[in-house]
């Protein structure tokens, strides 16, 4: 059986020791607080991260940081926009300082090697300042050990898992999967008590001119809040995804570190 994974619920004592074991690594999940249409959570792409997060850490006996919940806002073409209620965000300098402060933290009390799972689009370059920023603050202090891996969980999309997932309708591209078949079956599998599939809709795509507005025109984004269909999701499906991508994460640190 493998180890307590959750740093939220181990002591400081055990922390402390577990960090001090050379090769631990140290997995932060990084998601959002955001409208998935009326059938998934508002914290599906956090809640994913940490699920993925979690499987790889017990895989390698690494340790899981408290989610970063709250992040980066939600783009009209990506994730249906700031304006819908539910989507409640952190200006893009709140969460840099934020990732950047939590980073420090956890090279101060010994973790050297660390992984940033995102499961939030929009958060992408604003991590990149955070680990960026951390790392120099971390070598004014003298400590230049640390290295920081930062991934988004669903970052390589191979061809027969598409084949497999996408057996209904096209795969829309990773911009327009936003409470669409690929989170609607993840979340199926992973948090199957969360999901209400009697409320989803049948949308399709939606379409959204190459450039945003700001303000934004809100009648861009479907009424449903989802950018694709999720009708076709199954936890089997889910279940495929999850896999591949803890395989993509795990082989990456094992790569790396
Ligand atoms: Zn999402
Ligand atoms: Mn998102």
């Amino acid at each position: 059986m493998s180890r307590q994974v959750d740093m939220a619920l181990m002591s400081a004592h055990e922390y402390r020791r577990r960090l001090a074991e050379p090769k631990t690594v140290l997995l932060l999940p990084v998601g959002a607080m955001e409208q998935h249409g009326a059938h998934l959570p508002i914290g599906t792409d956090w809640m994913m991260a940490q699920f993925i997060a979690r499987r790889v850490a017990a895989r390698i006996d690494g340790i899981v940081a408290a989610p970063i919940t709250y992040a980066a806002k939600s783009g009209v073409r990506t994730g249906g926009g700031n304006f819908q209620s539910g989507t409640t965000s952190l200006d893009g300098i709140t969460l840099i300082t934020m990732v950047k402060d939590i980073v420090k933290e956890l090279v101060r009390h010994g973790a050297r090697r660390l992984t940033i799972i995102d499961g939030h689009f929009e958060n992408r370059f604003f991590l990149d300042e955070a680990c960026d920023l951390a790392m120099r603050e971390l070598r004014m202090d003298g400590i230049d050990d640390a290295r920081v891996l930062k991934m988004v969980y669903a970052a390589e999309f191979p061809n027969p898992l598409i084949d497999a997932v996408y057996t209904d309708h096209e795969f829309p591209g990773l911009d327009l999967e936003h409470g669409g078949l690929l989170e609607t079956s993840m979340m199926l599998y992973c948090y199957p008590e969360f999901v209400q599939m009697e409320r989803l809709g049948n949308e399709s795509a939606a379409r959204f001119p190459p450039y945003d507005l700001f303000p934004p025109r809100t009648e861009w984004v479907p009424a449903s809040g989802v950018l694709s269909s999720g009708l076709s999701a199954t936890p089997e499906k889910g279940r495929l995804l999850v896999e591949c991508f803890v395989n993509q994460v795990a082989d990456a640190i094992n790569a790396e570190f």
